[in-house]
Order: C-alpha cells, then sequence, then structure tokens
C-alpha cells in the first residue's frame, strides 16, 4: 500500500491554515472539494491522508484528515515536471463531489490542524537532519575536489588556491548555518543542503554539471524531501 499526504495547496503551503478543500458533512459521508499541489506519490498513492476545511467557522478547530481512497470517483491527479526527487513523483491532485464516509476520519473530526501539525514536527526534524548531512557530504567532495587540483600546472593552482579559500570561508559560513538547522527544525528543508549544492558547483567548475558527479546529480535524483 502507498499513501499520500495532501495538505499542499496552491494558495496554501507554509500558511497551512490557510488550505480552501471542503469536506461537507452530507449523512454519514463527506463529499469533498478542492485541489492540491506538490503531493509526493500522486500517482501512485492508493490512499491519501487528506487534510481538509470542516467547519470554516471554528479556526484552527475546524479542519479534519480523511482518508480518501484514490479509486474514489471525483478524484484526478496531474504530475508536475520537476528538476529534483526523482525517487518520487509530485503532483496536482483533484477533488470533484469525491464521496467517502464520515467513517474515514483520522482522530478527531476538528481536530485535523493539530494532528497535521504533530506529524509535520517529525518530518522537518527528519528533513533538516538528512538536509545538513547531504550538504557536508558535497561539502567533503568539493574540499577533496580542490585539493586535488591544486596539484596542477601554476595557473591551476593559484585557481585552486582561491577556490580552496572561497570554499573555507563558505564552510564556515556552512557550519554556522548547518548549526542553526539543527538548532531551528523549522528553518526550511533543504535551504542549507540547496545552498551547498549550488555552491559545490561553482567549486567544480563545469565538473560540477555533469551528471555523473556528486553534485549535480545529489542536486536533482538522489536529493529528497
Ligand atoms: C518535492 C516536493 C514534495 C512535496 N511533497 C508534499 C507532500 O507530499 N504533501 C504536501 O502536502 N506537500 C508537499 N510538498 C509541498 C511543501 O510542503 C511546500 O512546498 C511547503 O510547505 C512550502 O509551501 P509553498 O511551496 O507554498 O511555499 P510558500 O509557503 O509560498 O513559501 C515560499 C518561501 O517563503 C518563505 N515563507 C513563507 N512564509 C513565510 C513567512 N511568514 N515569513 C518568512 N518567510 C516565509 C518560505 O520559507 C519559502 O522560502 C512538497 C514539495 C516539494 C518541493
Amino acid at each position: 500500500m502507498v499513501a499520500a499526504i495532501a495538505v499542499t495547496e496552491p494558495d496554501a503551503g507554509s500558511d497551512v491554515a490557510g488550505i480552501k478543500t471542503r469536506a461537507v458533512r452530507d449523512g454519514d459521508d463527506w463529499v469533498i472539494n478542492g485541489s492540491k499541489i506538490y503531493i509526493t506519490n500522486a500517482s501512485t498513492a492508493d490512499w491519501l491522508c487528506l487534510l481538509a476545511v470542516t467547519d470554516p467557522e471554528a479556526g484552527y478547530g475546524g479542519f479534519s484528515q480523511i482518508v480518501v481512497p484514490t479509486d474514489s470517483p471525483g478524484f484526478s491527479y496531474q504530475l508536475l515536471d520537476k528538476i529534483g526527487n526523482w525517487g518520487s513523483d509530485t503532483g496536482l491532485l483533484f477533488f470533484e463531489d469525491v464521496r467517502v464516509p464520515v467513517a474515514n476520519t483520522i482522530g478527531e473530526i476538528g481536530r485535523g490542524f493539530q494532528q497535521q501539525m504533530m506529524q509535520f514536527q517529525d518530518e522537518r526534524l527528519i528533513a533538516c537532519v538528512s538536509s545538513n548531512a547531504a550538504s557536508e557530504m558535497l561539502w567533503e567532495a568539493t574540499r577533496k575536489y580542490c585539493e586535488d587540483r591544486s596539484g596542477l600546472q601554476e595557473a591551476a593552482q593559484q585557481d585552486a588556491g582561491h577556490a580552496v579559500q572561497v570554499h573555507r570561508d563558505a564552510d564556515a559560513d556552512h557550519r554556522r548555518r548547518g548549526a542553526h538547522l539543527r538548532l531551528h527544525p523549522q528553518t526550511p528543508a533543504g535551504r542549507g543542503r540547496d545552498q551547498g549544492n549550488l555552491d559545490g558547483e561553482a567549486l567544480h567548475g563545469p565538473h560540477g554539471h555533469a551528471w555523473s558527479r556528486t553534485t549535480a546529480s545529489s542536486s536533482t535524483a538522489a536529493s529528497a524531501t
């Protein structure tokens, strides 16, 4: 069984409470209308853990998490063409009068926002640690590359010397950022890794853009959210 977490919407990402997808109760069913975006496993999921507004007047007490089987009539998806995270697909989800039993509600009706935040705390922490580890690995590969180049001809040595100095400055900055990531897990996941990738690619020169190199491939296929 493959599942997907369906929270983000075109106008509500970081601001989860801004979602608009609506689940209206009709007897023993929820009738769901709305859309989601950037959803991992959009095409492969057997069911969704959907966050929807179930009571627009109730503020943070007006959201619920609902299990939606992806073979439900009225559900459809569209995949996004993306530059990274090739280990899984990412797409948009559409709900047009999708009907599921109220019994599919996860936990308590009206506690969906709080339940979702509890899940996000773990997910953000994992993303921060894995992003930081990937960034450190890239810096190490870049350091080694810069040191190896200094064994070449004089001009290359000067370039490499400069590059190593740039790298050291950037590395110190990276370590500060790494500490920041560790101390503040709410820091947007991947920022440190993405900056590390960009700096690493620059220091590798054209080699940084070859798919066979760690710097390029880690920016795309190997990266994970
Ligand atoms: C590969 C991939 C897979 C994903 N998988 C899923 C998934 O399975 N399920 C799901 O629900 N979502 C998923 N997402 C969506 C992801 O959770 C959102 O992209 C994320 O929550 C940010 O939302 P946003 O893209 O709307 O950016 P925004 O919220 O618009 O943020 C844009 C930028 O502004 C910054 N920002 C936002 N608000 C503030 C503020 N108040 N103050 C200062 N800065 C701010 C952010 O840090 C960010 O840098 C995925 C995204 C990607 C890229």
